[in-house]
C-alpha cells in the first residue's frame, strides 16, 4: 500500500512499520525489571545499552577466522581444541558471558552436531545469535533422536560409517564445531579460507564446501 510522505524512495514494496500499542506479558516484564534495577543502582542505562552493542557486534565472521585459523595454524588448532575460551581469546574474542566453549573437530569419520534440547543456548560470543529453527522445538527434539534425517533435510548426507555425535549445549558449555577443511583449498590464505566457513557449517547441520562461495 503506497503512503504519503516526503522522502522520494519507493514504499509499495513493504508494509509501514506499525508500533504495537500493547506491550506483551515479557516485554512488560522486562521494563519493570530493567527499571528496577537501574533505580537500586545495580547497574546503569549506559551498561545495558553497552551490553546490548557487544551482543550486536558478535556474527558468524568471528567464527569463521577462527575455523580458517585452525586450519593453517596446526598448533593454533591443538590450542583450539584443548581450551576453546582461551584460544579465541587469543584472536580478540572476549567470552562475556562466563561460559565454557568447547571446540568440537569433525573428522573422515565423525561428524559433530550441535544443539540445546532445552532452550537455545549457542557459542554466541563467536556466531552471534541463533538462528530461529534452531531455538524452535522441531530442530531441538530431532537433533538428538534423529540427527542423519536432520542433516539430511539441511542437504547433508553423510556416508554410513559416519559417527554422528550430538552434543547438548547448556546454560554453562556452549559448543563450536570446527568443520573440516574442504579439499582444493591447499595455499589459500586465511581470509579466503573464512569465506568459505558459515554459520550452519559451524552448528554442524553443513559441511563447508567450495560451491558456498559462489551460492
Ligand atoms: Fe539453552
Amino acid at each position: 500500500m503506497p503512503h504519503d510522505h516526503d522522502h522520494p524512495h519507493d514504499h509499495d514494496d513493504h508494509a509501514p512499520i506499525v508500533e504495537d500499542a500493547t506491550p506483551g506479558y515479557y516485554e512488560v516484564m522486562e521494563t519493570a525489571l530493567r527499571e528496577l534495577l537501574i533505580a537500586k543502582g545495580l547497574i546503569t542505562a549506559a551498561e545495558i545499552r553497552r551490553q546490548i552493542e557487544v551482543l550486536d557486534s558478535r556474527t558468524p565472521a568471528l567464527g569463521a577466522k577462527v575455523v580458517a585459523r585452525a586450519w593453517t595454524d596446526p598448533d593454533y588448532r591443538a590450542r583450539l581444541l584443548a581450551d576453546g575460551r582461551a584460544a579465541v581469546e587469543e584472536l580478540g574474542i572476549s567470552v562475556y558471558d562466563d561460559t565454557q566453549l568447547i571446540v568440537l573437530e569433525n573428522t573422515e569419520t565423525m561428524h559433530n552436531l550441535i544443539v540445546c534440547t532445552l532452550c537455545s543456548c549457542y557459542p554466541r560470543p563467536v556466531l552471534g545469535l541463533p538462528p530461529d529453527w534452531y531455538k524452535l522445538k522441531p530442530y531441538r527434539a530431532r537433533a538428538v533422536s534423529e540427527p542423519r534425517k536432520v542433516l539430511e533435510e539441511f542437504g547433508t548426507v553423510l556416508p554410513e560409517g559416519m559417527e554422528i555425535r550430538v552434543s547438548d549445549s547448556t546454560s554453562l558449555v556452549r559448543y563450536l564445531v570446527l568443520p573440516r577443511r574442504p579439499e582444493g583449498t591447499a595455499g589459500w590464505s586465511e581470509e579466503a579460507l573464512a569465506a568459505l566457513v558459515t554459520r550452519d557449517a559451524m552448528i554442524g547441520v553443513v559441511p563447508v564446501t567450495l560451491s558456498q562461495e559462489a551460492a
